[in-house]
């Protein structure tokens, strides 16, 4: 007779699981032993339960191999479901057999190491509840986004990640030997979704951007996964409608999904619920004022850095959009406002508590020349950017987009101090393994 086939962890806790015989397998989270019973607690990708083993029911060879079993090391078990309230979850497993897969060596993670170590060590560290908890948050957060979008009829392309086009200026844009040619890894996908918008109107990617940032912050990673959406037919009001809507939905999916995994994060889900549209806007000018009145040193024209950015929302749990920056603080393919040619069709949505931008949005300039003029300005070679000015030359349409961090809006969402522990392999200007 063949032996039953595996159960999930999870099926030892369902309803009428107690008194039944299951096989489940895993990884050692933690044991001990003591007077002839070993104490397993035991984890697959449903949970965790506690094995208890004894000397007598699995023999001297058996147990002995079963207790050499390190943290992370791999056993199959077949038992039997009991309810005991000692236990973590009020069941355990009395196992009748305990197979070893892989004893494991000693596992070097412990609580109190560096942060340089468990950087290096990253591939075991991403074993950690909290690692556990934020990767299968990040993937429900991607499907709400993908969700949304596909409600509102935004269609999913996939833009080149190598390019010979440094879309964001070429300080910040990692350059590779492209066969002899000068090529960088993307910054943005923004003009090519601009070039798939003619015919399908409204698109999106969701690609890793590179951004060769020698500033170490919080919210900065060299390498990052980046959304970005872009309209026909769309104003700056009309944008910033979709973006609230777009982030108030992913929230709430998230809250919904995951409430065990937020709150052991320490983020409430509760909050997350309460997060609801419109958001506030205010414009730049008015921000500059607000700002100089708390005595920061700017007038109209300055850049809002990281502090400008902070001080902004500290006090606040609402988002807020930042709208019609300078222009030439802006990208140069961003539409001038009209009436005020000194500013462009811009927002920048900062994040509630001081977490800063998560969202660049504008519309675009549709003005051949403007757009010309602009670019040759930032010292490009418009003649290397004559593919997209073809854009303006034909089925010129007015139209709008955003560009969002995936990494920055899980920051907010788990309030986790520093954007790498968003990620599995974080990519910092210090480090690019394991
Ligand atoms: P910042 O001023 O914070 O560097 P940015 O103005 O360079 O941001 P955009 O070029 O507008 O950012 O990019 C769009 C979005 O991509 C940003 O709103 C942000 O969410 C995200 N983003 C940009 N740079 C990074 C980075 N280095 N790491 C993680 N996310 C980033
Ligand atoms: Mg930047």
């Amino acid at each position: 007779m063949s032996p039953p086939p595996f159960s999930t962890i999870a099926g030892a806790f369902a309803a009428d699981a107690s008194g039944r015989e299951l096989r489940v397998r895993g990884w050692v989270q933690r044991s001990r032993s003591s007077g002839g019973i070993l104490f397993v607690l035991l984890r697959d990708r449903t949970g965790t339960v506690q094995v208890t083993a004894k000397r007598d029911t699995l023999g001297d060879a058996a147990f002995d191999a079963a207790e050499h079993v390190q943290v992370e090391g791999v056993v199959e078990v077949d038992g039997t479901v009991a309810a005991d309230p000692r236990a973590p979850g009020g069941r355990e497993l009395r196992a009748r057999s305990v197979r070893v897969v892989d004893a494991g060596l000693p596992f070097p993670i412990f609580q109190e190491q560096t942060e340089e170590f468990r950087l290096d060590k990253r591939h075991l560290v991403i074993r950690s509840e909290e690692h556990v908890a934020t990767f299968r948050i990040k993937a429900d957060l991607l499907r709400a986004l993908r969700d949304f979008l596909d409600r509102e009829e935004v269609l999913e392309v996939t833009p080149p990640v190598l390019t010979g086009n440094p879309a964001e200026g070429g300080a910040e844009a990692f350059a590779i030997d492209y066969f002899g040619r000068p090529g960088y890894l993307s910054q943005t996908a923004q003009l090519y979704l601009e070039a798939m918008l003619s015919p399908h109107e409204r698109v999106y990617a969701l690609t890793p951007s590179f951004r060769a940032e020698k500033s170490r912050t919080p919210r900065h990673l060299t390498e990052y996964q980046h959304l970005e959406v872009e309209l026909a037919w769309t104003d700056l009001g009309e944008l910033m409608s979709f973006i609230e809507r777009m982030l108030v939905d992913a929230a709430h999916a998230v809250a919904r999904k995951r409430p065990a995994e937020l709150k052991l994060l320490g983020r409430s889900p509760d909050e997350l619920e309460r997060l609801s549209a419109p958001f506030p806007r205010l414009s730049y000018a008015a921000a500059v004022d607000r700002l100089a009145a708390a005595g920061f040193p700017v007038s109209f024209g300055s850049d809002l850095g990281t502090a400008e950015e902070r001080a902004l929302t500290l006090e606040s749990a609402e988002f807020l959009f930042v709208t019609r920056y300078p222009k030439e603080r802006k990208a140069f393919y961003m539409l001038e406002t009209p009436g005020d040619p000194r500013t462009v069709e811009a927002t920048d949505l900062l994040g509630p508590e001081g977490y800063g931008e998560i969202v660049g949005a504008s519309c675009r300039e549709t003005d051949l020349d403007r757009l010309t003029r602009r670019l040759a300005e930032t010292g490009a070679d418009p003649a290397e950017y004559d593919w997209y000015l073809d854009l303006r030359r034909h089925g010129n349409v007015p139209h709008a987009g955003f560009g969002l961090g995936v990494e920055r809006l899980l920051r907010w969402m788990l309030r986790r101090e520093h954007i790498r522990e968003t990620t599995p392999f974080p990519r910092t200007p210090s480090r690019h393994t394991p």
